[in-house]
């Protein structure tokens, strides 16, 4: 709009606009001091066996704690970083302090602890050196490559396929593990999970939710499983809320799940008391 200048400066910047790009200021300057002033946690949900009440596996879960406005989840700021070119940063942040946390988990938990962690589509596209750096610091810690899985989103197999085939075989060849998150969602396709090299299918929340009562998702949910073991990758539902999901789950033959009927994503304090009880 300034290009116009004068009188006319404003002339098509809505109040709501103005509001808009102000607030994405502040936001990026928040952002900013919230890395120097580490106001980020990170809070652990279990992966679930469905078959034995099992925790060998936490999913890293980014909060901010904002001075001012609580503690924020990632959709409430995780796109701004994305904008302003400040999710590198965070998600070298996460990615540390997940590997961190995997291995005090394997001298604490179990030896073969995993944590997931989740990749920003537009960080999986930039900040190729940062990759180099984490294996260093994987190498560094003394943890087993295996000990990661990575999730990314299946939109990101939509941008640039080569490019991302290639990311992704880097990965595994490096000994990482890697999940599709909120399969199902988006422009998805079963023929992925052949093309990709992956580990995981994390079935979206949307298709769980009506399991009870939409005969549809459940016939969807059954043909994931059965398609994905065929092509030897796990199942991970999420979202999973009600018993009734989870057995009908169990029974499709799922192999791990998440969602508030087990646990709320916690602390890792918390977290690792829990994991501990659920391997007596
Ligand atoms: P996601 O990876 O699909 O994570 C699952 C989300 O579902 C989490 O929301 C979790 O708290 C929530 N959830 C877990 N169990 C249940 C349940 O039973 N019912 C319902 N309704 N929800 C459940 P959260 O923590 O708000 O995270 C939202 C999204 O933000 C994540 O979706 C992920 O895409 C993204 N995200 C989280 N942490 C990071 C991060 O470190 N980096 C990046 N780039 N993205 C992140
Ligand atoms: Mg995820
Ligand atoms: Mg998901
Ligand atoms: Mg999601």
């Amino acid at each position: 709009a300034s290009k116009n200048g004068g009188r006319n400066r404003f002339s098509y910047f809505t109040p709501d606009l103005q509001a808009a790009a102000s607030a994405r200021q502040n936001m990026g300057a928040d952002l900013r001091a919230a890395i120097a002033a580490q106001q980020f946690e990170i809070l652990y949900q279990p992966i679930v066996s469905l078959h034995s009440g099992a925790v060998y596996k936490a999913e890293a879960l980014l909060r901010w704690r904002h001075p001012t406005r609580g503690l924020l989840g990632p959709a409430e700021f995780i796109p701004f970083a994305e904008s302003n070119g400040l999710i590198g940063q965070i998600g070298d942040w996460v990615f540390r302090e997940a590997a961190r946390q995997a291995h005090a988990w394997q001298a604490a938990i179990d030896p073969s602890f995993q944590v997931s962690v989740n990749k920003s589509p537009v960080q999986f596209r930039r900040d190729a050196d940062m990759y180099e750096g984490w294996f260093g610091y994987i190498e560094e810690l003394g943890l087993p490559r295996q000990s990661i899985i990575i999730e990314i989103t299946e939109s990101i197999l939509m941008q640039g396929a080569d490019q991302v085939l290639e990311r992704l075989r880097h990965f595994r060849a490096m000994g990482l593990q890697v999940a599709l998150d909120d399969f199902g969602t988006g422009y998805s396709s079963l023929s992925h999970l052949k093309r990709f090299d992956i580990d995981y299918v994390k079935i979206d929340q949307s298709f769980v939710s009506q399991l009870e009562v939409d005969l549809g998702d459940l016939a969807l949910c059954e043909a994931i499983i059965v398609m994905a073991h065929k092509l030897g990758l796990k199942v991970v539902a999420e979202g999973v809320e009600t018993e009734g999901q989870r057995q009908l789950l169990l029974a499709a033959g799922c192999d791990y799940a998440q969602g508030y009927v087990f646990a709320h994503p916690m602390p890792a304090a918390q977290f690792e008391k829990m994991a501990r009880e659920s391997l007596r």
